[in-house]
């Protein structure tokens, strides 16, 4: 993928290529949100995740309707303008209406010529046969895999679940001391390397994360702090200015994030059911159907944990899961006594001079 000769669009170009050529792996492009990484990478092959790409909206709008969130529309953008192409296929997990509508428009009417799949996740609440149902829909999904990119080799599965539990433990252990505010890294930064996940390879990405647990523990941080909920963090200006005032993220309930890169640790060991574990080890999460008192619970726990003072809800426009539980949440956590922002933003779209206003008065208020 190319876009826009944007530094890190062109760092993710030159990594799948070299991936390809070095590896001999083959490359999906993933969209938004949950899906099974490990079994893909089992099979030698490399998920890119498109949530945000960098790209000038000039074809999508065509075929969307003008009420439709950025993260379909960039993730559109970006393959109407043929900047897939070093992509062997695409997965769509079942995200929401919006992601289904995409995938149909990708399957059935670009005639684009590469292979589409599909992931039917379970929905909360989980009655005893979700969690069969999830085992089946990953069998399936292996089966659907296995006739462009051969067969299954149930040995390296084992590996990459187990791998996949590293992971999860590392970026918890990474929340953990950010919560606790002896990370020393600043808001941008944190995103910016949690993020890699979306491309790197485990076993790029993990080094990447130890190195920095290694370090010896920042002095406890000083700033206020504040949970960041919502799809992704992205416009990062938003993340700029809290650094700029001073306020520390100290944990998220982002669905690129911590939603889906934490888990319960897995009981089983055997893959299929371990990776069933993780899934429903999950954060509560709207996508997912999760009750609201369930997400409320969650987020006002993190806030515990780290002493945060409010929470701002970074929504993307048009998110309709997230615009079903935000109003609720509000309440929630003013009646705990939170304080509460909730922002509006496009993808990529920097920050109005209203915004930047509306995240001071926030701060003076908690500070
Ligand atoms: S979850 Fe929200 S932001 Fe993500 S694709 Fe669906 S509607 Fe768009």
């Amino acid at each position: 993928m190319i876009m826009n000769g944007h530094p890190e669009a062109r760092a993710r170009r030159d990594y799948i290529l070299e991936q390809k050529r070095g590896f001999g792996r083959r490359v999906i492009g993933v969209f938004p949100a949950y899906y099974p990484r490990e079994l893909l990478l089992s099979m030698n092959i490399l998920p890119v995740e498109i949530w945000d790409p960098p790209l000038e909206s000039s074809h999508a709008n065509a075929h969307l309707q003008s009420y439709i969130c950025s993260v379909v529309k960039q993730g559109l953008e970006l393959i109407l303008q043929g900047k897939c192409r070093d992509l062997d296929a695409f997965l769509f997990p079942h995200t929401c209406d919006s992601i289904q509508n995409l995938a149909s428009i990708v399957n059935d009417y670009l005639g684009i010529e590469k292979p589409c799949y599909f992931f039917y996740h379970p929905k909360a609440p989980y009655k005893e046969s979700s969690r069969w149902y999830y085992i089946k829909q990953l069998e399936d999904l292996a089966l659907r895999l296995e006739k462009q990119f051969g067969p299954l080799n149930h040995h390296e599965f084992k590996k990459k679940v187990e791998q996949g539990e590293d992971l999860r433990r590392t970026i918890g252990e990474l929340y953990r001391r950010r919560a606790e505010g002896t990370l020393g890294l600043s808001n941008v930064e944190f995103y910016r390397i949690l993020r890699q996940v979306e491309y790197l390879h485990p076993d790029d990405f993990l080094p990447v994360l130890t190195a920095i647990l290694k370090r010896p523990p920042d002095r406890k941080s000083k700033g206020l702090a504040v949970i960041v909920s919502g799809i992704l963090p992205n416009p990062p200006e938003v993340l700029e200015h809290l650094d700029r005032l001073g306020i520390n993220v100290a944990d998220d309930d982002f669905l690129s994030c911590s939603r889906r890169l934490l888990a319960r640790p897995a009981i089983s060991t055997v893959p299929f059911e371990a990776m069933a574990d993780s899934y429903f080890g999950m954060q509560p999460c709207c996508t997912k159907g999760s009750a609201i008192e369930d997400r409320l619970k969650s987020i006002l726990d993190k806030a515990k944990s780290s002493s945060a003072k409010g929470v701002i809800f970074q929504m993307v426009k048009f998110c309709e899961p997230e615009l079903f539980d935000v109003p609720i949440l509000v309440e929630g956590l003013k009646a705990e006594g939170l304080a509460t922002l909730v922002i509006d933003t496009e993808l990529n779209q920097g920050m109005s001079g209203q915004l930047v206003t509306r995240l001071e008065a926030f701060a003076e208020m908690i500070g």
